[in-house]
């Protein structure tokens, strides 16, 4: 088996959907197999895609408010990994950036997530990571969001809405996730950081 390294290095220099990226590949993502918490986003916008940094924007501010984490610790790769669903910026389309490239999930999943042998909790941002982490919510984010804090589903697996500056009407319509959702998230993410070091089934 190939060694993370030898992965990452694959990943920092794939070209496999290069033809659909208008500005070239340039993969975006925050990884070392000790991280407790993996993010799993959407795909670089423009201004990511620029710095090179994972949620280096308005977006990312609001995210790590969300999950009550210092830049500090959210840039610690041995405690945060970061995946987005695509690496490499998709482009813009009429109404936002576009999708991020199917091609991406499909390859580098399932060779990166299973290095992750200290996971404790996955955050899936936004409906594209929601679709791929929890399959089986074919609703919408504020429906999975309910059935997460009714049910007391899977808590090793959260859904958020995509913390953009696009999606403030939705926040402004679900008053209840910031009041409701957020405290327990961030006692999630405090617990998966301070959790001892046993093996998860995750
Ligand atoms: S988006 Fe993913 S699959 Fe496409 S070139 Fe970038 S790293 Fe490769």
């Amino acid at each position: 088996m190939a060694s993370v390294a030898a992965i990452l290095k694959d990943v920092r220099t794939c070209t496999l959907c290069a033809g659909h990226l208008p500005l070239g590949p340039r993969p975006v993502l925050q990884f070392h197999p000790a991280a407790r918490i993996l993010i799993a986003g959407q795909a670089p916008g423009r201004k990511v895609h620029a710095s090179g940094v994972p949620f280096d924007d308005a977006s990312g501010a609001r995210l790590r408010d969300w999950l009550g984490l210092s830049q500090e610790v959210f840039y610690d790769l041995r405690r945060i990994a970061i995946l987005p669903m695509g690496f490499c910026y998709p482009g813009t389309g009429r109404s936002g950036d576009l999708p991020p490239r199917p091609e991406c999930a499909q390859t580098w999943r399932p060779i990166l997530v299973p290095q992750l042998r200290q996971l404790r909790l996955t955050v899936a941002v936004g409906r594209y990571a929601m679709a791929h982490h929890l399959p089986e919510e074919s609703g919408s984010i504020a429906e999975a969001l309910l059935r997460w804090r009714d049910h007391g589903t899977d808590p090793r697996l959260m859904p958020l809405p995509h913390p953009s500056p696009r999606n403030n009407l939705w926040l402004a319509r679900h008053p209840w996730f910031e009041r409701e959702l957020i405290p327990l998230l961030r006692q999630r993410v405090a617990e998966a950081l301070s959790e001892g070091d046993q093996p998860s089934s995750n």
